[in-house]
């Protein structure tokens, strides 16, 4: 359609057939050799240039003019080297089409899920401190409905002079917490280097905000072997369209690694409009939104985006009425003390009179187990 219309001035001509994007994954160390073939079968000169990208260890995509036949696409699966060949009209993406809404639910430790109907909580402080400290949180969190344990211990800090977590040590408490409560914990690489260590522990890794447009790191964790589920913040200063275009590059490096379910869960944490009343600007629309845009399951940040404990439940309702698969909320027994974002940090009693409210909200919300 697009083109015909771009092309209307030329009569009776056939509009030229839309392009399409083919990806190509290969055996590991195939190496280059191999991506020159697939490229020449395709008629394209044998080493990538404007149309095609190499993401190492092996996966080419290309952009191939019009429609890729059948019988070229088996022809490139024969290949040497060659392990897997996908095929979409340019300007799709796998994020949208690639699989079925109920193959993108994330499957967690404890029977935790996020995308299978339900409001999945998960909560925790903003970094681990201390052994005590988090076992302590994760237990009230637990009873107050928490699904999900959360805790950084790599923080991404805008000033080189904030507290930056206690690195692996805190990576044993999380363990720790998890096998005293049964509660899986999510916790934020910031570097692929990072990677092996927080995968051998975690059992969901976080990419920040602040990283959501550090393109090969959203590879590399979609492509890493543990095949961990990731959980995508959304850039403060990124659009949904952007957001998905970084989403698009886990799914690649998925892709990459066989994964035959995304494992990747969005996140609305607050974007930076010129409103300064709250640190960002909670996105409501953008949690239907996503959702339609992509099979992936959407949850919402209320902390980080109001900055301020006073107004993390108002957003928290609005995330769950606007239809969000989950919250992840910043809760410390005490928040005036935590070493990271105490503003924004709620008391477990808090969680526990929060979740209780949600509950008439929307019916299917885990109701608070015992108090707090
Ligand atoms: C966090 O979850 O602790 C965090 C730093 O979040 P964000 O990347 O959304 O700022
Ligand atoms: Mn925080």
């Amino acid at each position: 359609m697009r083109s015909a219309k771009r092309n209307g001035k030329a009569g009776n001509a056939p509009a030229p057939a839309e392009p399409t994007t083919v990806i190509l994954c290969f055996e590991p160390g195939a190496g280059p050799e191999a991506a020159r073939r697939a490229l020449k079968a395709l008629g394209l000169p044998g080493v990538p240039d404007n149309r095609s990208r190499w993401f190492e260890p092996g996966l080419l995509t290309i952009r191939a003019d019009g429609a890729v036949p059948r019988e070229i696409q088996e022809r490139l699966a024969a290949l040497p080297g060659v392990r897997r060949v996908s095929a979409m009209p340019a300007g799709h993406r796998l994020v949208t089409h690639a699989f079925a809404r109920a193959d993108a639910a994330v499957a967690l430790a404890g029977g935790a899920a996020v995308g299978d109907g339900t409001l999945t909580l998960i909560a925790g402080p903003c970094s681990v401190e201390s052994k005590s400290q988090i076992c302590g949180i994760a237990a009230q969190v637990k009873a107050a409905g928490a699904r999900v344990l959360r805790g950084g211990v790599f923080k991404p800090r805008t000033s080189p002079y904030s507290f930056g977590g206690i690195a692996e040590r805190g990576l044993e408490f999380l363990a720790c917490a998890r096998e005293k409560t049964g509660l899986p914990f999510v916790t934020e690489a910031l570097d692929a280097s990072q990677f092996d260590l927080v995968a051998r522990y975690a059992d969901m890794i976080q990419i920040g905000s602040r990283n959501m447009s550090n393109f090969p790191l959203l590879f590399k964790a979609g492509a890493h072997p543990a095949g961990k589920p990731i959980l995508l913040k959304r850039g403060f200063f990124s659009t949904v369209e952007e957001y998905l275009d970084a989403a698009e590059y886990v799914l690649l490096g998925r892709m990459l690694a066989g994964a035959d379910r995304p494992g990747l869960i969005l996140c609305e944490r607050g974007i930076r409009t010129f409103e300064t009343s709250t640190r960002f600007t909670l996105d409501v629309a953008a949690i239907p939104i996503l959702q339609e845009c992509s099979r992936l399951p959407v949850i919402a940040d209320p902390s980080h985006a109001a900055g301020n404990r006073k107004w993390v439940p108002h957003l928290a309702r609005a995330a769950a009425a606007a239809g969000a698969d989950g919250l992840i909320i910043e809760v410390h027994t005490r928040p005036d003390r935590a070493w990271c974002d105490g503003d924004q940090t709620i008391t477990p009693e808090q969680l526990r009179v929060l979740m209780g409210e949600m509950t008439a909200l929307a019916p299917f919300v885990p109701a608070p187990r015992g108090s707090a």
